[in-house]
């Protein structure tokens, strides 16, 4: 979401007469888009605005604006604590953007937080860099489910989707532009449409996959007690929805899903994940997790491991619990010990490390179909790009042109594979 806006906040700058600068020295404005989604992030933040208060002292008319969550979330606050930053703007203001740049340029400090749920900024399209392949295009905006420990309805507001009109005038606008994979962005797809009369979101990724140019589609995050059978059964039907799904657990014990506040059981989950192996044998599964939630015993943590063995993710994210502002979870009482979640959370990676390099290895030998996305970072000789089940792979090329490349999987390294071109394909 952030990545979406942070693209969006260049378009309105370029339109505003302001371009990329290729250094820190060299620019005239810097722009924090900010995450607070735990608490590290929002630290992290008070101490760039250290480094870019020292950067503003040498030049003046230097400006620093800091938008997004913790802007939302923060507020006046920014401004007490770092006070030279020039703007502060929530979630729903990117819109006004380049007027609070010119009032800034006239010394004018700028507070915008409005939240109203009219504030969207779909009309505004994101900055695509030239040649780009994918792209993120949201569908919605906001949540309406109050996780215990989740802050995102809270600094990005209640739930609004996008008109699926709107959606699809996008997709084929990219796809006129060259792209060729669409991911498709909200905090609960799932739900994509029941509050405004929209079509289902099954639907709408029918009418995306009609889009002739488009060969992959992807989506993120779905919530699995909203993952319905429609669009499990949709793996079976439309080939182009690429067989990868992101899927948080956040937690393996009943117990401690029903405190987070989430709404299914460890038993719904493997029903779903069973469903769609069933319908697309060889889909890739990634998660979130969260460990040492408040009340969080050994047992819990082990459920935990136990579904992790079961489903054999390819990837995920886990953290340990951080407690964030006006979240339920922060007024909970029973702590875990930061010792223990800590060991907790590196149980958890390992075990995850374990499962990655598994799943990785099983691909040593096979052809897959490589999006290409540039030259690989490791060796500039070498290009880089993603498999349908989301894996990155950094191969030699061929002397072929095309976005998608067929590639000979000859390793596996911690994270990705390594492999050779081996024919065209599109
Ligand atoms: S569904 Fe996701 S974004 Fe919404 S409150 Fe829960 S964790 Fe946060």
């Amino acid at each position: 979401m952030n990545a979406v806006d942070s693209a969006r906040m260049l378009t309105l700058m370029s339109s505003a007469d302001y371009l990329a600068a290729p250094s820190l020295e060299e620019a005239d404005l810097v722009l924090l888009n900010t995450c607070s989604i735990r608490e590290k992030a929002d630290q992290k933040i008070y101490s760039d605005l250290g480094t870019l208060r020292r950067w503003k002292q040498r030049r003046p008319g230097r400006l620093v604006g800091v938008g997004g969550c913790l802007a939302q979330q923060d507020g006046e606050e920014v401004r007490k604590r770092a006070p030279h930053v020039d703007i502060v703007f929530g979630t729903h203001n990117i819109g006004t953007l380049p007027e609070m740049v010119r009032r800034a340029e006239r010394r004018l400090p700028t507070l915008a937080l409005g939240m109203d749920e009219e504030m969207t900024h779909w009309d505004v399209v994101p900055h695509l860099p030239a040649g780009a392949v994918s792209a993120m295009v949201a569908i919605m905006q906001g949540c309406d489910n109050f996780c215990a420990y989740c802050v995102v309805p809270l600094v990005r507001g209640r739930e609004v989707s996008r008109p699926a009109g709107d959606i699809l005038s996008e997709v084929r606008a990219l796809a006129g532009r060259g792209v060729v994979e669409v991911v498709l962005l909200g905090q609960n797809v799932n739900s994509y449409g029941k509050k405004e009369g929209e079509i289902p979101f099954p639907e709408l990724l029918r009418r995306i996959s009609a889009v002739e140019q488009i060969k992959r589609i992807r989506f993120i995050t779905s919530h699995p007690r909203d993952l319905d059978d429609r669009t499990i059964r949709l793996f079976d039907e439309i080939e182009t929805l690429c067989p990868h799904v992101h899927l948080p657990l956040q937690s393996g014990s009943d117990r401690v899903l029903e405190a987070m506040g989430r709404g299914y059981t460890r038993g719904e989950y493997l029903a779903k994940v069973g469903a769609l192996r069933h319908l697309r044998p060889g889909i890739a599964f990634s998660s979130d997790f969260i460990v040492g939630f408040p009340g969080e015993t050994e047992d819990d943590f082990r459920e935990t491991l136990s579904v992790m063995g079961e489903v054999r993710f390819d990837s995920s994210f886990s953290f340990r619990f951080s407690p964030r502002p006006g979240t339920r979870a922060s007024e909970m009482k029973e702590k875990v010990d930061p010792q223990e979640a800590a060991d907790r959370l590196r149980r958890l990676q390992e075990l995850q490390a374990m499962h990655t390099r598994e799943r990785l290895t099983a691909q040593v030998g096979r052809e897959v179909l490589v999006l290409v996305e540039g030259a690989s970072a490791r060796d500039p000789g070498m290009r880089c790009g993603r498999t349908a089940c989301n894996k990155t792979v950094n191969f030699t090329p061929g002397n072929i042109d095309g976005a998608l490349r067929s590639v000979l999987v000859t390793g596996a390294g911690t994270h990705s594979l390594v492999g050779e071109e081996r024919s065209a394909n599109a």
